[in-house]
């Protein structure tokens, strides 16, 4: 990979920022989110993730002129036309705080369903170099389980209480911060892009 660099992570969501720099560690670069820098959150208007995740980087690659990297991602839920998606986070609208609206979230998905329960996770994550990037890195992980009849566990985020691992019997917020990024959506396209990085096409 290149020199040591300072990277800026294209994300306002707590949760997320907690696993991403984790699962970079790796990768031994300073890690600054963007609300550090004063860069507010990018408008996600598109319908897939990769183009919502570029969006996200360049905006913060722009703004702050170091190399970004955002990961747009959602829960997909078949029975439901893949919703919520993209529109993931804000499922049940805009208002409240985040820890609201996750709530909200949770009730609206469980009011939805009926017996086909099953759901997948998708994370999307893009690197720029630069905001002008001609090649983003581009990394895809899915995680794939069931939602829960009722919220469990008080770890991870969002949808983590609903979401069953199979085989398992736990939620995704049961699981400790290690054990969901060995296994996540998240930590899948974090090793794919570690991976990429490790590769000298990319280096
Ligand atoms: P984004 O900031 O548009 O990528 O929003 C992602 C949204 O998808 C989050 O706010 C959550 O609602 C949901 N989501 C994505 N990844 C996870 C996860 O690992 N656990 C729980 N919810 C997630």
């Amino acid at each position: 990979m290149r020199g040591p660099v300072k990277l800026v992570l294209a994300s306002g969501n707590p949760g997320k920022l907690r696993e991403i720099r984790m699962l970079l560690a790796p990768l031994a670069v300073e890690v600054v989110a963007q609300a550090e820098l004063g860069i507010g959150e990018a408008e996600e208007p598109h319908d897939t993730f990769l183009e919502n995740a570029l969006a996200k980087a360049r905006l913060a690659g722009r703004v702050s002129g170091l190399p970004a990297l955002a990961d747009d991602s959602g829960l997909c839920v078949p029975a439901l036309g893949g919703e919520p998606g993209v529109h993931s986070a804000y499922y049940a609208g805009r208002e409240g705080s985040r820890e609201e609206r996750d709530a909200r979230n949770n009730a609206k998905l469980l009011e939805r369903l009926g017996d086909e329960r099953s759901a997948y996770y998708c994370c999307v994550m893009v690197l720029l170099w630069r905001a002008d990037e001609p090649r983003p890195i581009v990394a895809e992980g899915v995680w794939r389980g069931e939602i829960a009849r009722a919220p469990r566990g008080a770890n991870g985020f969002g949808y983590d209480p609903l979401f069953l691992l199979p085989g398992h019997g736990l939620t995704a917020a049961e699981l400790d911060a290690d054990e969901k990024n060995r296994v996540s959506h998240r930590g899948l396209a974090a090793a794919r892009l570690l991976a990429l990085l490790r590769d000298a096409d990319h280096a």
